[in-house]
C-alpha cells in the first residue's frame, strides 16, 4: 500500500500551526503541532512509499521513526490517507481516456467511503457492474451517459424506434441524432460519455441478468409502471429495478424496488388506489397507445436532467453497497419550484411482494 495524502482535500492553517484538511469545518481533518519538519515529511507521503519506507525517510532525514508513525496514525484516522497503489489499480480497469475522466470521481468516493483504498475497491466493483436502461428518451438517453461516465462496467440501453425532436438534451442524445434509430444513438451517447472509441471498444452485452434495470420510457410512464407485466417479470427474477420519469411538469425517481425486501411499484399503485379509486382507470388509459395520453408530452429539458442526474445518484449509491431514498420511498422534482421532495412508500398489505419467496440471481 503506497500511502498519499488525499488530492481531494484542500489544505490551510486555523491558525500558525495547525492544519486543516478539507473546507467544511465539521467534515474535515486537522493537524496540531504542524511545524515545518513534519509539514517536510507530510511532503513525502505523495503515493510513492509504503508505510515502512515512510517511517524510514522519517529517521533519515531527521524527523523521528516514531514522530512519522504517530502522524501517519493520525492522518488515517482523519481519514486524510488514500492507497495509490490500489486507486492505479482500479482505474487500470478502464480505458486510457475513461481513466483521465474518472480522476474527480474516484476522489469523490474517496471522501464517502474514507479508508486507505476503500474508494478504488468501490470504483472497481463498479466496472463489474452491469446496468440495463429501458427507455433512451431525454431522460433515459442522459442517464445511461452518466451512469457510463461514473464507472458502471456495462450500460446497456433498451429502446426501438427513431429520434424524435423531444428525445434530445445536451446530457443525452444530441439534436443531429434526429431520425437515428434511438437504440444506436443512445449506445453511441453511452460510448461518449466513457470515452470509448465505438470501433475499438465496443461493448458487447453481458450475458445474464442486469444487476439493476431502470424503467425510464420516453413518455414518462416509468414513473407509474408498477404492476405491468415487464415490472412483475423483473420482481419474479429478483433484478432490482429503478422507476424514474417526467410527467407533465413534475420529475420523479423511485421507488427503486429490491425484490423481497422494499416495496415495489405495483405498492404505488395500490397506494395512490387508495387515495384516488378511479388511478386504476386512468392508468390504463395512459398504457401504451391508451387514448388518454397526451398528445405533446411535456418534459422541461432542466427537470429531465435533474431526474436523470438524481437516478443516475441513486443508482451509483445502491451499486456501491448503499440504500438511497428511492429504496421504500420516491423522490419529486417540482419543475413549478426546483424544489426535491422524498416521499415515503410503505409495502401495500394488498400487494404481497414483500412475502413472496424471491428466487436466486
Ligand atoms: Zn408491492
Amino acid at each position: 500500500m503506497r500511502l498519499a495524502l488525499k488530492t481531494a482535500l484542500s489544505r490551510s492553517w486555523r491558525d500558525s500551526d495547525t492544519l486543516q484538511f478539507g473546507t467544511v469545518s465539521r467534515h474535515a481533518g486537522v493537524l496540531a503541532h504542524a511545524d515545518r519538519a513534519l509539514c517536510d515529511f507530510l511532503g513525502l507521503v505523495d503515493g510513492t512509499r509504503d508505510r515502512p519506507a515512510l517511517l524510514a525517510e522519517g529517521e533519515r532525514t531527521g524527523f523521528g521513526r516514531g514522530p512519522a508513525g504517530t502522524v501517519l496514525d493520525l492522518l488515517e484516522e482523519a481519514g486524510v490517507l488514500d492507497d495509490a497503489e490500489a486507486s492505479d489499480r482500479a482505474l487500470a480497469r478502464f480505458p486510457q481516456p475513461h481513466r483521465e475522466l474518472l480522476g474527480p470521481d474516484l476522489a469523490s468516493l474517496s471522501l464517502i467511503h474514507s479508508t486507505p483504498g476503500a474508494a478504488p475497491a468501490v470504483l472497481a466493483h463498479r466496472a463489474d457492474r452491469a446496468v440495463e436502461v429501458r427507455g433512451a428518451g431525454r431522460v433515459g438517453a442522459a442517464l445511461a451517459a452518466v451512469l457510463a461516465a461514473g464507472g458502471t462496467g456495462a450500460v446497456g440501453v433498451v429502446d426501438s424506434g427513431r429520434v424524435a425532436p423531444g428525445d434530445c438534451s445536451p446530457a443525452g442524445l444530441p439534436a443531429g441524432d434526429v431520425g437515428r434509430l434511438r437504440s444506436t444513438a443512445a449506445r453511441e451517447a453511452v460510448d461518449r460519455a466513457s470515452a470509448r472509441h465505438p470501433a475499438r471498444h465496443s461493448r458487447r452485452p453481458r450475458p445474464g441478468l442486469p444487476d439493476l434495470v431502470v424503467l425510464a420510457p420516453r413518455d414518462g410512464s416509468g414513473a407509474f409502471a408498477g404492476g405491468t407485466p415487464q415490472a412483475r417479470e423483473l420482481l419474479r427474477a429478483g433484478v432490482p429495478h429503478l422507476y424514474v420519469g417526467v410527467v407533465e411538469e413534475f420529475g420523479v425517481v423511485g421507488p427503486l424496488v429490491v425484490p423481497g425486501s422494499s416495496a415495489c411499484g405495483h405498492c404505488l399503485v395500490l397506494a395512490r388506489e387508495d387515495e384516488d379509486a378511479a388511478w386504476p382507470r386512468i392508468l390504463a388509459q395512459l398504457a401504451d397507445d391508451g387514448p388518454g395520453r397526451a398528445p405533446a408530452p411535456a418534459c422541461d429539458t432542466a427537470l429531465a436532467t435533474a431526474v436523470a442526474g438524481l437516478a443516475a445518484l441513486h443508482v451509483q449509491v445502491f451499486l456501491d453497497g448503499g440504500r438511497p431514498p428511492s429504496v421504500d420511498g420516491w423522490c419529486e422534482i417540482s419543475a413549478v419550484d426546483g424544489m426535491p421532495r422524498r416521499l415515503r412508500l410503505k409495502g401495500h398489505p394488498d400487494c404481497g411482494c414483500l412475502w413472496q419467496p424471491v428466487p436466486p440471481h
